[in-house]
């Protein structure tokens, strides 16, 4: 499995997965261009594409869909309740359920619920060519049934999007500062360690911090948080960017056996 981080951040939200010849978009949430632009600096034709996959309808995560399904028409495959909250919903859908698994070529996609003020989103746990990917961003928590899915995942992108010191001191405004603090908003790098502790194992591969505020937040800071659990360890650690498109390294780290 091969997977790469287009864009990850509260302006636009776009990777790609790719597994025994088969290639989904996870998000669409930067427009086409980019998605075409970034996808050719690895050396990918966005031409491959199977299928879109949506984690929900917040337009960091769609924003760009339209465009690129006229120019690249696939299937998406989304909730009902996000094709609900979509003002313009792809005509070639696959309904998601929870809990539900589905197959796209060669990958086994399973929905996972997440906590957040849309209104039905999910996160996704991804297998094929015998390797295991967790993705969960927006999500004001990681509760027990998610933790339960996202056990022996190799790789796992989690949503670390604020510096709760930094969230509670910087600009936004007061009512803004409790939405993404809350049970349906966005988890904090502590959080994020607190749940990565949780499903550290011995075949844990690669780590991903995701979806990091620009303004509430620093990569240092998210490092620094799950290096913690992750030290002494062969686990790769990275942090996703909106400007910058990351190749998650798959397989065992450089410093392992
Ligand atoms: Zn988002
Ligand atoms: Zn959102």
């Amino acid at each position: 499995m091969r997977i790469w981080v287009l864009a990850s951040g509260s302006s636009g939200n776009a990777a790609v997965v790719e597994a025994g010849g088969t290639c989904v978009l996870l998000d669409c949430g930067i427009s086409c261009r980019q998605i075409v632009t970034r996808m050719a600096g690895f050396g990918l034709d966005a031409g491959r594409i199977d299928a879109v996959l949506l984690t929900h309808e917040h337009d960091d995560h769609v924003k760009g869909l339209e465009v690129f399904l006229r120019r690249h028409p696939v299937p998406v495959l989304a909730t009902a309740g996000t094709l609900r909250g979509m003002t313009a919903p792809p005509a070639a859908i696959e309904p998601l359920v929870a809990g539900r698994e589905v197959r796209v070529g060669a990958l086994t996609v399973l929905p996972v619920p997440t906590s957040h003020d849309a209104c039905e989103p999910v996160g996704f746990v991804l297998e094929g060519d015998g390797h295991r990917a967790g993705f969960v961003t927006d999500t004001g928590v990681v509760t027990e049934l998610v933790a339960e899915r996202l056990a022996g995942c190799r790789t796992l992108l989690l949503e670390c999007n604020h510096d709760r010191d930094m969230l509670r001191v910087g600009p936004y405004p007061w009512p803004l500062k409790q939405r993404i603090a809350s049970r349906t908003g966005h988890l904090s790098n502590e959080q994020s360690r607190g749940a990565l502790e949780r499903l550290v194992h011995s075949g844990l591969e690669a780590v991903v911090g995701m979806h990091l505020s620009q303004t509430n937040n620093d990569p240092a800071l998210v490092e620094r948080e799950l290096g913690v659990v992750l030290a002494g360890s062969a686990v790769r650690l990275a942090v996703a960017s909106q400007h910058r498109a990351l190749e998650v390294g798959t397989g065992p780290g450089p410093n392992a056996g």
